[in-house]
């Protein structure tokens, strides 16, 4: 264990990276005018009660690529109890890893104390698996260990609004105008011990503009299958990250060139593993992209009704040629994908109402006779459907003219909705139809 101790010393890990850069407004020109006023206050109250506080992580990266934050973290050497003490309105929250919440009115600001960083000596005490991935990650340490334990440079900065700094301790800030993405310590070894780092290489290249660097790209290729290894879970939460993170296609088209794509993410093979869905599936990930960057909500459900349509269009086809009518083979389909969505995606099973309505609407989005419409029009997701109906015409799947007739008939006032109105082509057909239909038949169907 010494002789490891020194050994790091001598190779300068542990002296090199003791003191930060402190790079003044004057050279960032980042103002405190830009933080949100809950996290001004927290780091103000913190820092008035003695303790270090800074912004930290993602916000300070895109308050200096000229972003707008999502949600500001804040970095302190107070513990989740002191942090507790100072603000009336704050929980601790976490288990495993301990934070604290404060709420000031509606926002909220994620609080949380320095952590050590990670060595060869916690691998051996049991704090990883035997690939090297880390399984315990909540020991408090000092502000430099807690910039060293982060993954990129970029997302290792520190920023006092009082003082109007940052605090580099790897040199982040060059990496940033350099538009370089750098994993922060030995590359090989930080995949290791955390293979989601992979996958957030590519969406914080592709989200920033950044080139990999080399050294860090390396080792990705042949540390691929690492992403095994993680808890379904966790990969779902990161690649859902990765899709709303308003780059989803390029993101995607990195994924493909790192080699990230195939057999490792079984949301991903869906994505661009279906020769018919690709095109109808990149839409869907560059309409998301569009919405995100304008502002506006996305709803993860849809994106994933989106991301998986084609495979639903397959299983409905089949079933349909094995003799079964149309509407109740498209839910015997839908059961089939959800099914394997559920078990294969990790897809959470929340979202799963939401997007079996929009596939189940579709059909009724051709119907444009009678009341039909009108009762679409009520449908809480209509408008979801409408959408999704949008991209499937847009690929050229259904035919253009249905999605610019719900367009207008959406606006349009009565006497023009009922002459837009079509005709039903065999008069009484809708009527003798119904009466067949047994009496306890699925209530599925158009109605
Ligand atoms: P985003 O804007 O997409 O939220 P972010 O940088 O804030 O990007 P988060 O996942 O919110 O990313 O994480 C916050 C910070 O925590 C990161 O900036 C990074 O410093 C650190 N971090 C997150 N995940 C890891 C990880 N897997 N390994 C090391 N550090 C991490
Ligand atoms: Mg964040």
């Amino acid at each position: 264990m010494i002789t490891k101790f020194l050994g790091r010393v001598f190779s300068g890990r542990i002296f090199k990276t003791l003191q930060p850069k402190i790079i003044p407004f004057g050279a960032h020109g980042v103002a405190r005018t830009r933080v949100s006023s809950c996290a001004l206050k927290t780091t103000q109250t913190l820092q008035q009660h003695n303790f270090v506080a800074f912004i930290v992580g993602g916000a300070v990266r895109d308050l200096l690529l000229g972003r707008e934050p999502k949600d500001f973290d804040i970095a302190t050497d107070a513990t989740p109890e002191e942090v507790r003490r100072v603000f009336r309105r704050s929980r601790i929250i976490g288990r495993r890893f301990r934070l604290v919440h404060v709420l000031c009115g509606s926002e909220t600001v994620e609080v949380s104390t320095f952590r050590g960083s990670h060595s060869a000596d916690d691998a051996e005490a049991g704090g990883a698996d035997e690939h090297g991935r880390i399984l315990r990650d909540n020991v408090f340490g000092s502000q430099q260990q807690d910039a060293t334990r982060r993954d990129f440079t970029i997302n290792a900065l520190f920023y006092d609004p009082a003082s109007q700094e940052i605090w580099d301790y790897h040199g982040g800030v060059a990496d940033l105008k350099k538009r370089r993405l750098r994993m922060i310590g030995d590359p090989e070894q930080r995949y290791r011990e955390d293979p989601v780092r992979m996958l957030r290489a590519v969406r914080f290249a592709a989200g920033c503009g950044l080139e990999i660097e080399p050294k860090t790209r390396k080792p990705i290729r042949a540390l691929a299958q690492l992403l095994q290894n993680v808890p379904p879970s966790r990969l779902f939460d990161e690649m859902l990250k990765l899709l709303l993170s308003g780059h989803a296609a390029g993101c995607v088209a990195k994924l493909r060139k790192e080699r990230l794509h195939h057999g490792l993410l079984p949301l991903l093979d869906v994505i661009l593993e279906q020769p018919l869905g690709e095109r109808f599936v990149m839409l869907a990930l560059k309409n998301t992209d569009e919405r995100i960057r304008a502002g506006k909500s996305v709803s993860p459900a849809f994106l994933f009704s989106s991301l998986l349509w084609h495979e639903v269009l397959a299983a409905w086809k089949s079933m349909e040629a094995k003799g079964v009518s149309a509407i109740p083979a498209l839910y015997q389909a839908m059961e089939q994908v959800g099914q394997v969505q559920a078990e294969k995606l990790a897809i959470p099973r929340r979202y799963g109402t939401d997007m079996k309505e929009i596939w189940a609407l579709q059909p009724r989005l051709l119907q444009r006779s009678g009341r039909r419409p009108y009762r679409l029009l009520e449908h809480p997701r209509f408008r979801a459907s409408y959408d999704f109906l949008l991209l499937r015409c847009q690929s050229g799947e259904v035919d253009v003219e249905i999605g610019e007739w719900w367009t207008r008939f959406q606006d349009a006032d009565e006497q023009t909705r009922q002459q837009m109105l079509v005709q039903e082509t065999a008069p009484g057909k809708g009527r003798r139809r119904r009466r067949r239909r047994k009496p306890n038949a699925k209530p599925n169907d158009t109605e």
